[in-house]
């Protein structure tokens, strides 16, 4: 298949699979300009789709780090009302959102972190009926990934800066399985496989889990009552499906934040603000980490654990095999999105209201007591080991393979 055959399939199944844009439906596509070309396909996929109109909003991180560079804090703790208005009514409107995201690691390295996290809060704040319909499964959302060229210098700095970018696009290409026969069939099928496996795991309702492996991972994490694993494909109000990542591999719940025990090894490097977090361990007593150590990144893992008073305590634990694509080309992405679906991991921080059941509509103070974490920081980390084993433990006490040698356990697999 020749490259530009591949692209138009990705942006077909981003519009499609990803967004199930409708007929005479709108699309508000934001998508950086070092992924222009990329972004216009996308919007000619979303036109032959029937898509009635598609707004594109473009970003640049060169102009966000001009604004961060020159504008003081206090501008970024307000929204513009304007923009506010836009999103805010694209949701209301029901239009369906594709984010494009290409951006480079490195980008706001030395900016003032206080200034984009203000900013993040400021729109949040302002933008609460745009979120609403995003997360309450009122419009179809999905972002994906585009090759860049400084984003795939990063991941491959020994290559030119050309094969550096066509290795990123077939990286990219697997991950989302456009290089399968029927890319859109591939996905039907994963999401299959996820809903089966969600549906177990929530049957059994585990306790606790249990990971071990011969990296110095022996941890046992508890599970709130009530938990819902999540991930793959999510559903709107009405029934129809869509894929909020793509790709996406892992499916995930939020660990009781007051019942982890023992200590968890890192099994890849943790990029932080910019900076590498390497062979690292974090010992847990009553939920809270008590103990913690680095080979690199020290003062990095210490400001991580106290950004605020509970970013010492889980949110997440994703379960993703050693098998997936992702997880198969061994690369280190600098992008969540990625990397985050390459290796089981645990998340520092704020956990996922969608884990336990009639979360959704839970006020945070009543997500906290049902043991739903609740931090500013939400900091995934990878685990995840080849030999790595996980056993949950039923409330009558029997102890179930979950995972075995990295993968899922027999009863577990497709
Ligand atoms: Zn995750």
């Amino acid at each position: 298949m020749r490259f530009e055959e591949k692209l138009k399939r990705y942006a077909d199944l981003a519009v499609r699979a990803g967004c199930n844009l409708q007929k005479g439906q709108d699309l508000y596509l934001t998508a950086p300009i070092c992924a222009a070309e990329f972004a216009r396909m996308t919007v000619k996929s979303a036109y032959e789709a029937g898509a009635r109109q598609v707004i594109v909003q473009w970003t640049d991180e060169a102009v966000t780090r001009m604004g961060y560079e020159y504008s003081p804090l206090e501008v970024y703790e307000q929204y513009p009302e304007w923009m506010a208005k836009l999103r805010n009514g694209a949701a209301e409107q029901g239009a369906a959102m594709l984010f494009i995201d290409a951006s480079n690691p490195g980008a706001m390295a030395g900016i003032d972190p206080r200034k984009p996290a203000a900013s993040s809060r400021a729109s949040n704040a302002a933008c609460k009926p745009y979120r609403d319909a995003v997360n309450q499964g009122k419009v179809a959302w999905c972002i994906i990934a585009a090759a860049a060229p400084d984003w795939a210098a990063k991941v491959f700095p020994e290559l030119p800066a050309d094969a550096a970018l066509e290795q990123l696009w077939d990286c990219i290409f697997q991950a989302v399985r456009v290089d399968q026969a029927d890319p859109n069939e591939a996905w039907e099928t994963h999401r299959h496989n996820f809903d089966a496996r969600r549906a177990l795991l929530n049957k059994y309702q585990f306790t606790s889990l249990h990971y071990k492996n011969a990296h110095g991972t022996d941890i046992t994490i508890g599970l709130p009552k009530n938990h819902n694993w999540a991930g793959g494909g999510a559903e709107l109000a009405d029934g129809r499906c869509f894929f909020p990542n793509m790709p996406t591999e892992e499916i995930f719940c939020s660990p009781h934040r007051d019942r982890a025990e023992g200590t968890v090894h890192s099994a890849l490097p943790l990029n932080y603000h910019g900076n590498l977090i390497d062979d690292f361990s974090l010992t847990f007593h009553e939920g809270k980490v008590t103990d913690f150590s680095a080979a690199k990144g020290y003062d990095m893992l210490k400001e991580l654990v106290g950004t605020d008073e509970n970013a010492c305590r889980l949110g997440e634990a994703a379960l993703i095999p050693a098998c997936s694509p992702i997880a198969q080309m061994g690369v280190l992405f600098y992008n969540t999105l990625y990397d985050e679906n390459a290796s089981c991991h645990f998340a520092l921080g704020r956990g996922f209201s969608e884990c336990v059941q009639g979360g959704a509509s839970m006020s945070e103070e009543e997500l906290v007591k049902a043991g739903v974490n609740a931090s500013a920081a939400h900091v995934d980390f990878m685990l995840g080991t080849a030999d790595l084993s996980i056993t949950g433990i039923t409330a009558d006490g029997r102890e179930i393979p979950v995972f075995v040698d990295g993968g899922w356990a027999s009863e577990f697999q497709e």
